[in-house]
């Protein structure tokens, strides 16, 4: 399988582009590549310090994606997780309820929203 070399740089990019887009000026947004151990088998994740409105990505890196056969799709999960921002009001309160039914809907549904903008965006582009 073909190697993607990818950077933290290119995980920035990525944030700079959908930051506006998605109303998160006003956010300080750490990101950085991880391996999968640090992830727990996630391919990404987010913690928040809501107060200072400070967001620290983690995005597992492409050897380990490899490694699994996850989706190489970095773009996806990175609008996934700032989607986790955009919702971090709603994502504390789901939190605090505990309920794993919330949990279930509110992962699919961020989903669903970001690959309907990546989608999008990946046709605009070819227009
Ligand atoms: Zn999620």
């Amino acid at each position: 399988m073909e190697t993607i070399k990818k950077t933290d740089d290119d995980l920035k990019k990525i944030v700079a582009k959908w930051q506006p887009r998605l109303g998160l000026l006003d956010w300080d947004i750490n990101i950085k590549f991880v391996d999968a151990r640090t992830l727990n088998d996630n391919v990404a994740s987010t913690k928040l310090s809501t107060h200072l409105q400070r967001a620290f990505i983690t995005v597992l890196d492409i050897e380990d994606r490899q490694k699994s056969s996850k989706e190489h799709d970095i773009e996806l999960d990175t609008v996934h997780e700032l989607l986790h921002v955009r919702l971090w009001l709603q994502d504390s309160i789901i939190n605090q309820r505990n309920n794993d039914y919330e949990d279930i809907i509110r992962e699919q549904s961020i989903e669903h929203i970001a690959r309907a903008l990546i989608t999008t965006d990946r046709q605009n582009n070819t227009l």
